[in-house]
């Protein structure tokens, strides 16, 4: 089958993974008879160069024309002046919207043989293997109002936490369904005995929940959460939030990966239910993008660690593109490229060789071949 993939490599290292995530992507497609098609977009910091806004007009119209969307990252100190009109994060922000994909999932897995890459003790991350599903688009981030005032009382400041029914249910269906597709377990992360708008979270989860008997879950207070993610990792399986607890949440479990070149994420619109297995063939719009940003300390260096980028490849392979069996091969790929010896820079022990981003993107893309 032909697939169209948007491309939106942005700036600095974005560019460099970019190139390593298209290689392993052609790789699986030679292996098991699919064909790929890039539509490349400027984005960023590059568009705003070129055209000067971060998301041309014609960015998002191709995304949507797209099976998928691969994205690389945006920013440099070159566009950053914080009080600029133009910002290179607009770009990101205006294809969550554009796109509507209200849901981020991150996988956290700990690489047997990178346990002693991390600062958690090894038998603690030993085993790790979760997914984060933050909900992307509503909550702190874009409640209104959202204001700064001087009264008599001196400077003030209002953001708004605002949830609806329908921004909660249908985050909340994203991680059941990823439950069902797991261990069956899953831990929904609210305050509820603070805040109101995780109060009508927690009371959906639990409506929720009767639709999905095989799945069990549990209410967990977000600072217990934060607590047990550095404690006992290996208790999680799944894990739903909303948008600014999942922001600092998956920010903490990116540490348990050992660097945050390895860690991937995937942003979805559609139906939930899409990832459900009994409809594997169903399409789900997403981006797919390593979590690093534009790493312009190592930028044009040929340093960039490309796992995050080729293991977003493979999240895209699953979740829009519902390509199990190639998705699986990149990350066996990626597994027997490590287990071999071979490491970037970021995840080499003191004394070990580490190799560059082109080599480590070519063996991959060999152990695929
Ligand atoms: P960063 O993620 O770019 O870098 C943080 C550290 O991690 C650096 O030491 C870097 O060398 C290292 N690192 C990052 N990616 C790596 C990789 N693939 N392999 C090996 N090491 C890697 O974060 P930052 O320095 O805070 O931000 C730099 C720029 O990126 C800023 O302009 C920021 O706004 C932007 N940014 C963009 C995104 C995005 O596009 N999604 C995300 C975060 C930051």
């Amino acid at each position: 089958m032909k697939w169209n993939i948007a491309v939106l490599p942005g700036d600095g290292v974005g560019t460099e993974v970019m190139a390593e995530g298209k290689k392993a992507l052609q790789a699986v497609g030679k292996k098991y008879g699919q064909e790929f098609q890039f539509q490349t977009g400027i984005v960023g910091g590059a568009a705003i160069d070129s055209c000067g806004v971060a998301l041309p007009a014609d960015v998002v119209p191709m995304c949507k024309r797209s099976h998928a969307v691969l994205f690389g990252a945006v920013g440099g100190p070159k566009w950053d002046n914080p009080s600029a009109q133009v910002r290179p994060e607009q770009a990101i922000l205006g294809l969550r919207k554009g796109l509507n994909l209200y849901a981020n999932l991150r996988p956290v897995q700990v690489y047997p043989v990178l346990a002693n890459a991390t600062s958690l003790k090894p038998e603690v991350i030993r085993g790790v293997d979760i997914m984060v599903v933050r909900e992307l688009t509503g909550g702190l981030y874009f409640g209104r109002p959202q204001r700064r005032w001087t009264s008599a009382r001196g400077r003030q400041a209002v953001d708004t936490l605002r949830y609806s029914e329908k921004e909660i249910e249908r985050v909340l269906h994203t991680g059941f369904e990823l439950a069902r597709m797991r261990s069956k377990k899953l831990a929904s992360v609210d305050k509820a005995n603070i805040l109101e708008s995780s109060r009508l979270w927690r009371e959906m989860a639990a409506e929720i929940a009767t639709e999905y008997p095989d799945v069990q879950v549990e209410h967990i207070l977000v600072d217990t959460a934060a607590m047990r993610l550095v404690r006992a990792p290996t208790s999680f399986d799944v894990i739903v939030t909303e948008n600014m607890f999942g922001d600092i949440l998956t920010d903490e479990a990116s540490v348990l990966g050992g660097s945050m070149g390895m860690m991937a994420s995937a942003s979805l619109g559609g139906s939930a239910s899409a990832l459900g297995p009994s409809r594997r063939r169903v399409r789900r719009l997403g981006m797919y993008e390593p979590i690093h940003g534009t790493a312009p300390d190592i930028a044009g260096q040929n340093k960039a660690n490309p796992i995050g980028m080729i293991r977003s490849v493979a999240l895209m392979l699953r979740y829009s593109l519902g390509l199990y069996k190639e998705a699986d091969a990149v990350e066996t790929a990626v597994r027997s490229v490590l287990e071999a010896g071979y490491r970037t820079a970021d995840i080499a022990g003191v004394g070990e060789r580490s190799i560059g981003t082109r080599e480590m993107g070519d063996r991959i893309a060999a152990s695929l071949s």
